[in-house]
Order: C-alpha cells, then sequence, then structure tokens
C-alpha cells in the first residue's frame, strides 16, 4: 500500500519580496467596481461636514468604501465591521490597512452621512446612467415595510390615550356631582365645573378642590381613595398622554424604543399571527432593476406616500420623472392629480382595474354606480329603473395629505315598491350615490392609458422590476430589519442598502 501524499504546508514561510494585498483582489471582484465608483463621485459636501484643526479624522471616502462593501457583503453591524477591516483581505484593501474602531464606524454612518448620503446615492445613480445600465426617465414605483429596531411590545396607542384620557374625565366628573350633592346638603354654593378639556392643571386644581370641600365631611371610604389615587396619578399621567400625543403626530401608534417608528403589518409574519410590528414603511423607484430613489414614510398605507416620494426624486434630480408605473394600492384621486400637475405619464392601476379586466361579477353587475348613465346637461343619473336621480349638494373631503375632494350627491326619487330594490342598494331611504367627477375624469383616462399599448408593456413590465429588489434585500441580503433609530438614520442606513443594492448589481452586469 503506497504511502499518502500531502501538498506542503509551511505557515511560517519567508517572503522574498514582501506581498502587496493589490495582487490578491481578483480583477472582476466587486469590492473593486466600489472603490471604482467611490472614486469618481465628489464628495465635497461630505467634506464640508468636517472642522478643521483637533486630531487627524480617518479618510470619509475611505469610511465610505467600508460602508458601502460592508452592506454589499450583508455585513451591517459597526462591530463585525470592524473586524472585516482586520480579518478580510477585500475589506483591508480598501480602507487602506486602516482599522477604524466601530464607534468610528457608527458615528460616520449616523451622524455624518445623514445629511448627504441621498446626494451621493443620486451621483452614483448618475454614473450608472453613464454606464448606460438605467434610465431614470420611466420608474416603478413600489413599497415594502422593514421592521424598526424597536421591541415589539413597546407600542404607545393614540387609543389608548384617548381611551385613558375619558376614563379620568368621567372619573372627574362623578367626583364633582358627588361633591356639589355634599354641599348642597350642607347649603353651600358651588361653581359648576367644566371637565371637557382635559388638561393636567385643570385637573390637578380640580382635584385639590373637591378634597379641599370634602375634607372635614362625612365621605364614603371608596370616594376618599379615588381622590387620593387622582390627586396622585392624574396630573402625571396625563402629562405623559400629552407628551405621547406630540409623539403621535397623525399617526395610531409608535414604539417606545424607537418613537418615529409605527406599527404595521408586515407581509413577511413567520408567525402568521397578524402580530403589528414597529416599522418603517419604505418607498422605492427602479428602474431596470437598479433603485433610482428611495424614502420612508411612517404611515403604513401606500397610497398617501406617493406624492411625497415623487417630491423626492425630484429633490434628487432636480426634475420629475417623464413615466411612473405602479399598482392599486397608489391608484387615488389625490394622485392622478398630483401626477397629471407634475406632467407625469401615469400607469397606475386603481381598485377593481384587474376586476374589471377579467370581467368578473362586479362587472357584469348593472347596479354599480359606474354603471349608471349620466345627463350632463340635467346634472343628473339615471338609475336602472330609468328614474331620474337629481343632485342633493356637495361636500369636500380633505386626505391625510391636505387633498381636497369634491363629492356631489345624488339620489333616487322614489324607491319604494321598486321590484329590483333588494339587488339595487340597502339603504333605508332613496337610493344615494356619491360620485367624484374629477375623480371618475381621472381614473377614466388612466384607464385609457393602461388599455393602451405603452400601458400593456408598463404593466408586464412592473411585476418583474419592483418585487425582485424587495426579495434581493430581504431574503438574499437577509436585511429585514433596521440597525439603527429614527426616521433621519433609517433613511441613511436604506440608503446604504440601495447603493450596496446597484453597485453589486453594476458588478454582475459588467
Ligand atoms: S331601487 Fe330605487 S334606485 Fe334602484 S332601481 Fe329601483 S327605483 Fe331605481
Amino acid at each position: 500500500m503506497s504511502e499518502p501524499i500531502f501538498k506542503p504546508y509551511q505557515q511560517n514561510q519567508l517572503f522574498l519580496l514582501p506581498p502587496s494585498i493589490e495582487e490578491l483582489i481578483a480583477e472582476n471582484h466587486p469590492v473593486r467596481v466600489v472603490d471604482q465608483i467611490i472614486e469618481k463621485i465628489d464628495i465635497k459636501p461630505l467634506l464640508k461636514l468636517y472642522k478643521g484643526g483637533g486630531t487627524s479624522s480617518y479618510n470619509p471616502k475611505m469610511l465610505l468604501k467600508v460602508l458601502v462593501y460592508a452592506y454589499l457583503k450583508n455585513i451591517y453591524s459597526s462591530r463585525t465591521i470592524e473586524e472585516m477591516t482586520k480579518e478580510n483581505i477585500h475589506m483591508m484593501w480598501i480602507s487602506g490597512m486602516s482599522k477604524p474602531d466601530h464607534h468610528t464606524i457608527n458615528r460616520f454612518r449616523s451622524e455624518r452621512l445623514k445629511k448627504v448620503l441621498e446626494e451621493i446615492f443620486s451621483q452614483i445613480v448618475m454614473l450608472l446612467i453613464e454606464a448606460g445600465q438605467l434610465n431614470i426617465k420611466e420608474i416603478y414605483v413600489d413599497g415594502t415595510k422593514i421592521e424598526a429596531n424597536a421591541n415589539r411590545y413597546s407600542f404607545v396607542w393614540g387609543k389608548s390615550i384617548k381611551r385613558n384620557k375619558a376614563r379620568i374625565r368621567e372619573q372627574l366628573k362623578e367626583l364633582w356631582e358627588y361633591t356639589q350633592k355634599i354641599a348642597e346638603a350642607e347649603q353651600e354654593e358651588e361653581q359648576a365645573e367644566e371637565f371637557e378639556a382635559i388638561e393636567p392643571e385643570k385637573v390637578e386644581e380640580a382635584i385639590k378642590k373637591i378634597d379641599e370641600i370634602l375634607k372635614d365631611k362625612p365621605v364614603d371610604k371608596k370616594i376618599k381613595q379615588k381622590i387620593n389615587y387622582g390627586k396622585k396619578n392624574w396630573p402625571k399621567n396625563l402629562e405623559k398622554y400629552q407628551e405621547q400625543e406630540q409623539k403621535l403626530g397623525e399617526r395610531n401608534s409608535y414604539s417606545k424604543t424607537d418613537d418615529e417608528a409605527t406599527f404595521m403589518r408586515m407581509k413577511e409574519d413567520h408567525m402568521k399571527n397578524g402580530q403589528l410590528k414597529a416599522g418603517y414603511n419604505v418607498q422605492i423607484s427602479s428602474n431596470n432593476q437598479y433603485i433610482v430613489n428611495y424614502s420612508i414614510h411612517q404611515k403604513p398605507t401606500d397610497t398617501t406616500t406617493l406624492p411625497g416620494h415623487i417630491e423626492s426624486y425630484k429633490d434628487k434630480y432636480g426634475q420629475a420623472p417623464e413615466v411612473v408605473v405602479a399598482d392599486a394600492g397608489y391608484g387615488s384621486e389625490e394622485n392622478y392629480q398630483y401626477l397629471s400637475d407634475n406632467k407625469i405619464e401615469a400607469y397606475v392601476k386603481y381598485n377593481y382595474f384587474e376586476k374589471e379586466q377579467k370581467k368578473t361579477k362586479t362587472d357584469k353587475n348593472p347596479f354599480t354606480t359606474e354603471k349608471l348613465y349620466y345627463n350632463e346637461r340635467q346634472d343628473c343619473y339615471y338609475c336602472p329603473m330609468g328614474q331620474p336621480m337629481k343632485n342633493k349638494g356637495q361636500t369636500i373631503s380633505r386626505s391625510e395629505n391636505n387633498y381636497l375632494r369634491q363629492i356631489r350627491i345624488y339620489q333616487a326619487i322614489n324607491c319604494n315598491g321598486c321590484p329590483v330594490r333588494g339587488v339595487c342598494h340597502n339603504q333605508k331611504t332613496n337610493r344615494i350615490i356619491k360620485v367624484s367627477p374629477i375623480g371618475n375624469y381621472l381614473k377614466s383616462k388612466a384607464k385609457e392609458r393602461l388599455g393602451s399599448e405603452k400601458g400593456i408593456y408598463y404593466r408586464k413590465k412592473r411585476s418583474i422590476e419592483v418585487e425582485p429588489i424587495f426579495g434581493n434585500i430581504k431574503q438574499n441580503k437577509k436585511f429585514k430589519r433596521f440597525c439603527l433609530r429614527g426616521i433621519e438614520k433609517v433613511k441613511t442606513e436604506f440608503g446604504l442598502i440601495a447603493i450596496a443594492h446597484n453597485l453589486a448589481k453594476f458588478a454582475m452586469a459588467i
């Protein structure tokens, strides 16, 4: 039997000439793409953030390259990035053997970059355009929710605050009524008190007054306990509620560990228990599966985010996109109007667009408002039985973004005894319909565009544009939770993810 042969293994071998790390980096390695692209960008805005004097700082270009490369390799923790600068040959090459510690890395990421990353991101997108990889004229918009770095049991709910305040108001009222009865029995006169505006100072005063009036009187033990409890807790709790309401703003909830995160339902709910988690609504625009714009929102619904998202695009590129493609989650009157005002060719579906295409039950139902005949000259609709439905006035509704929507109201003259009433409507009165003429017009224009040749092309392409990006970020890059807290820092973190996604894709394309 022959002896096994092993390859030479000499751990402490000396080199005749010192090796260069450069030689160890493959020609087509993504780290070289990160290096070349960041070398080309203008980092003056970043340099402006450094004050002169004092001890020397790490080169910001180096720190930026280190962070982008770490995000490209799915490393998001500053401690692990620090480790990489000491152990990973590619990181050692790109950092020029600098070894910033995790504090430096974190400070740079969460403080300095937050002011300039969007500008850096758009410069990188412009370089990718020059390289013929994408265009920013036609964009596909979609959103996803990403968990915040917050405890899932740290919620504050707007509804609970309202409920707790109402409970204090009720109890205070009861105590006051009781006090008045006692005072009346003792033939003392007390002025009526108003507890609608339930403020800490007013409540403190009121409870003190109640205590004062009842001091030497025979009072039920439970009432005494309630007064003592109120004196100790109500003003303090109301102050806390005031602070919480300020943080909530127009939201329904926030997390105590990251008070800018809102509780929302996540798509990837592995427990499948419908539990809400603190997170952010991330909106992106893409072209050729590159990210061309990103924005972070605190409200869970996509509909309200579109104008803000397009405005952030305009900030980055100085003009609006020419074409916007998005799914039915964005198809509101307000968004159609916004896109039309900005002269953007919109291929944005609305609710029921797919159903209309499939000619389902809704489409065949002759009783829906959309199917009713409208006589413009007489400003009236005709119901399925041919009865005129006259205009009864109009209302204006205001959206979360302050868009004013005009709604006109029409009513049938007499539905009593109509043989089809059971299938036509279930209102107690004669049938009322609410119509938005502007909304209907914008929707009909959207339908026209979506049904055109271009519309069919964009609709087909939409499904392979944004979804693969979210898939890559969440599944391949395992980025399912932000590391930083607060909307500005979260925006920086997503900016790094977006740059890393774009550069990884570019590295594969060249
Ligand atoms: S129920 Fe009223 S609105 Fe409906 S078809 Fe009959 S008359 Fe017209």
